[in-house]
């Protein structure tokens, strides 16, 4: 095929000739290229991508200019010139990542390749208002800003992973259960506090993204990944993009109904899958059958008190065998396996990424939906290839690099703003 003059971007049906939009989106996609196949040659690039030369050439001079990629080296491929040799350069710009979700946030400082160069982590306050939260992360962002390992006139801004419901604009929290917020303009609030960019995200979306781009799912364009905690909720990735629907809430595999009969959900209906297989639903459970005279190493671990179990303390357990954690434990993730089950059978995806406090803290839990899966889903209608069930590589952190590397792709449109062309 012969190469673009400029790339043409088409949504719908209207193509969009904005010059200075193709050009952005040309720029990413030689960065891209850069960056997961790199080093390469002026010439190995712009066949990659498919642009004349003189268009792709001045982009790498660009790119070269603003730091951005810098030539390595110059190989002579005798008998003719020499022959420049193009790298992407990670430390050209930072970020910073927060993950609200665990019952203990983290803060990561990156750099373009996603790679961790500072990590904190801050038991979550209780209770978890909003201002002492805020004060939380001016602190972590001061406390970094210091590292010798950040160019502070390099820090793009921060993004910040939720448990939370957001508003249309990923600006506000309409609503976080997790963290007992309600309509809290928290990006706003932080940007005032801190004087840097700030981005907030989902946290499922933010580990799906994360495990795309720097994770497991590098060379997977169609991906689903569940998260499985306090909460219940996936981030799924269609042609290599995040998928977020018309509402922006998509993946709420959490609030899919599994008893139309079961306890009000707190979305207003009733038996969602939260409310039997979530990490609440297992603490809400055991402490209701200790109350009823159940025994339990649980009770003595909570220092007898039901109440102040926690579910570090009910996986823990159910690992070392005690009869009523385990069964909580597997009934739990054996509804959330068929849920998953189901939602992969709609969704045809080529891989499946677990998640979450509970992924990350019980093997029970890990492997129950691992087996479920794999036995019911390859074994549908409409599956004839091997379906990939793995862990999420970036493991508790991946929340944290995936809001870091948002503020990366808004700004420079990196990672997935256009498919790279082999
Ligand atoms: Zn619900």
């Amino acid at each position: 095929m012969a190469p673009h003059p400029e790339r043409e971007m088409v949504f719908g049906t209207q193509p969009i000739r904005d010059v200075q939009i193709v050009r952005k989106v040309n720029r990413g996609t030689v960065l891209e290229l850069l960056r997961r196949k790199g080093p390469l040659s002026r010439t190995a690039i712009a066949r990659a991508v498919r642009l004349t030369p003189p268009t792709c050439f001045s982009i790498i001079d660009e790119l070269v200019a603003s730091g951005l990629a810098h030539c390595t080296e110059t190989a002579r491929s005798a008998p003719g010139r020499p022959r420049a040799i193009f790298e992407f350069n990670p430390s050209a710009a930072f970020s910073l990542g927060v993950d609200l979700s665990y019952a203990s946030f983290v803060g990561v400082l990156t750099n373009l390749s996603g790679e961790v160069l500072e990590e904190r982590w801050q038991p979550r306050p209780d209770p978890p208002d909003v201002d002492r939260v805020a004060e939380w992360i001016s602190a972590f962002v001061k406390d970094v800003s210091r590292s010798p390992r950040l160019d502070p006139a390099k820090l793009l801004g921060i993004g910040v992973s939720t448990p939370a419901l957001l508003d249309a604009g990923l600006e506000r929290v309409l609503r976080s259960t997790n963290l007992n917020w309600r309509d809290v303009p928290l990006a706003s609030r932080l940007a005032e506090a801190l004087g840097i960019e700030v981005h907030l995200e989902n946290n499922a979306r933010a580990i799906a993204l994360a495990e795309r781009w720097f994770g497991v799912g590098q060379d997977v364009q169609h991906l689903a990944c569940i998260n499985i905690g306090m909460g219940i909720s996936m981030g799924l990735i269609v042609n290599g993009m995040l998928h977020r629907g018309v509402s922006i809430h998509s993946g709420e595999l959490g609030h899919t109904i599994v008893d139309p009969t079961g306890l009000p959900c707190r979305c207003g209906r009733h038996g969602c899958l939260e409310m039997v297989a979530s990490g609440r639903a297992i603490l809400h459970t055991v402490a209701e059958a200790i109350r009823q005279g159940r025994s339990s190493t649980l009770l003595a671990a909570a220092d007898g008190n039901p109440a102040h179990i926690t579910i570090d303390m009910v996986t823990r357990a159910a690992d070392e065998g005690d009869p009523l954690a385990r069964e909580t434990v597997l009934a739990a993730a054996t509804k959330t396996g068929y849920a998953l089950s189901n939602a992969l059978v709609l969704l045809d995806t080529g891989m499946v990424v677990l998640s979450g406090s509970l992924i990350h803290s019980s093997h029970l839990t890990f492997d129950t939906v691992v087996d479920i899966v794999r036995r019911t889903v390859l074994t549908s209608p409409n599956r004839t290839e091997e379906l990939p069930v793995v862990r999420a590589r970036l493991g508790q952190l991946a929340g944290a690099i995936g809001a870091a590397g948002i503020v990366h792709q808004r700004r420079m449109a990196l990672y997935d703003a256009v498919r790279v062309v082999h």
